[in-house]
C-alpha cells in the first residue's frame, strides 16, 4: 500500500510502497478514506515531539471503513492504554504513563490501510462526510476538553486561530458565549475566519483585548501568548494551554498569575471526551472548514499549516 513515511525528523515524508498492517487480536484493519493533518504532526515532523517510532506513518485524525465490515469508523490519538495505572483508573487515561498514540508510537492515517485497537476507535455521526469529520477527531476532541476547562466563562478568548479554534467557537457560541480571536497581529486573513466563524472581534494576540475575558483558550504554540492571555482575564479566570508542544513561556511577573487566575495544560483525551464531543457536535451543529491535499501532498499540507496558510483545517483524501 502507499503511505507517506517520516523516516528521519526534518526531512520530509516519502511516498513508500510498504505492506498492508495486519490486524492482531481486537484490532481492527481500516481503510483510511481521509486523514486530517494535526498541529501535532508538524511537531513530530520537526523533531519537537523526540519519541516518534521511526520510520513513522504520521496522522491521527483518520475516518474510514472497517475492511470486511464497511462500518465507518474515528481512530484518534488515544490509540491505546494499559487500563490498570493510576491514572487509567481514575476516569484519567488520558494521562496514562503507558499510553500509546495513532501516528507517534502506532502508524497513522496517512497511508491507504491503518490498524487500529476497536475499543479506541468512534463511530462517525451519520451528518459528516468523511472530510468533514476528519477534523472532529483531535482539532474537536482535543479543543472540546480544553473548552470544558473553561467553565462556565461567558467572555472567552481563543489564541491561534486555526482547526480546533473553528471548531470550538461554533460549540461556545451555540451554548450563548462570546468569543474573541487572538492571531498575530498582521493575520488579517486569519482574523477575517475568525470573524465569518461568529468571533465578535479578532486581533491582535499581544495588544490589550477589547474587553476583560473570563477565560482563554491558547492553540498556538507560542509561550509568549501565556502572559499575554494571563493579562487578558479576569481574577479567578482559567488560561488552558491546548497543544502538546509550545515555545517557552517568558518570565512574567506574580502579579498577572495573582488573584486565583489559573494557568494549565490539556493533554491528549478519554475516549469519554470523544464520545461526549462527537455527540454535541451533530447537535450544534459543527461546520469544519477543510482544504484538502491528496496523500502524496502531505508535505504541502504540513508546510501549508507551518505558515499558516490553511483556513479551517487541513486534510488529506484518500477515497473520494
Ligand atoms: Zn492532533
Ligand atoms: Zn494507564
Amino acid at each position: 500500500m502507499q503511505a507517506m513515511v517520516l523516516e528521519q525528523p526534518r526531512t520530509p515524508l516519502r511516498l513508500r510502497d510498504i505492506p498492508e498492517p495486519e490486524p492482531g487480536d481486537g484490532q481492527l484493519l481500516i481503510e483510511v478514506h481521509a486523514c486530517a493533518v494535526c498541529r501535532t504532526d508538524l511537531h513530530i515532523a520537526d523533531g519537537e515531539l523526540t519519541r516518534p517510532k521511526l520510520p513513522l506513518v504520521p496522522g491521527h485524525m483518520i475516518v474510514g471503513t472497517v475492511a470486511g465490515s464497511g462500518e465507518r469508523v474515528g481512530v484518534p490519538w488515544l490509540g491505546w492504554t494499559d487500563g490498570t495505572c493510576r491514572y487509567c483508573t481514575s476516569g484519567r487515561e488520558n494521562l496514562c504513563d503507558a499510553a500509546r498514540f495513532t501516528g507517534y508510537d502506532i502508524d497513522g492515517g496517512y497511508a491507504e490501510y491503518v490498524v487500529a485497537d476497536e475499543r479506541f476507535c468512534f463511530p462517525i455521526p451519520a451528518a459528516y462526510s468523511d472530510l468533514d469529520a476528519a477534523p472532529l477527531l483531535c482539532a474537536g476532541l482535543i479543543g472540546y476538553r480544553a473548552y470544558g476547562m473553561t467553565g462556565d466563562a461567558q467572555k472567552l478568548g481563543i489564541y491561534g486561530f486555526g482547526d480546533a479554534a473553528h471548531i470550538i467557537t461554533q460549540v461556545a457560541l451555540h451554548e450563548g458565549r462570546r468569543v474573541f480571536a487572538f492571531t498575530r497581529g498582521d493575520d488579517a486573513e486569519g482574523q477575517r475566519f475568525a470573524r465569518e466563524i461568529g468571533a465578535e472581534w479578532a486581533g491582535d494576540s499581544l495588544g490589550p483585548p477589547p474587553e476583560e475575558l473570563d477565560a482563554a483558550i491558547i492553540f498556538a504554540p507560542v509561550g509568549p501568548l501565556v502572559p499575554a492571555a494571563l493579562r487578558a482575564v479576569a481574577k479567578g479566570g482559567v488560561v488552558v494551554c491546548a497543544g502538546i508542544h509550545m515555545s517557552d513561556i517568558p518570565a512574567f511577573p506574580y502579579d498577572i498569575l495573582w488573584g486565583e487566575r489559573v494557568l494549565r495544560s490539556v493533554a491528549n483525551l478519554t475516549r469519554e471526551d470523544g464520545e461526549r464531543f462527537l455527540r454535541v457536535a451533530p447537535q450544534v451543529p459543527v461546520r469544519t472548514e477543510v482544504q484538502t491535499f491528496a496523500l502524496d501532498e502531505a508535505n504541502e499540507a504540513l508546510d501549508s499549516l507551518r505558515g499558516g496558510r490553511i483556513r479551517g483545517a487541513a486534510v488529506l483524501q484518500l477515497r473520494a
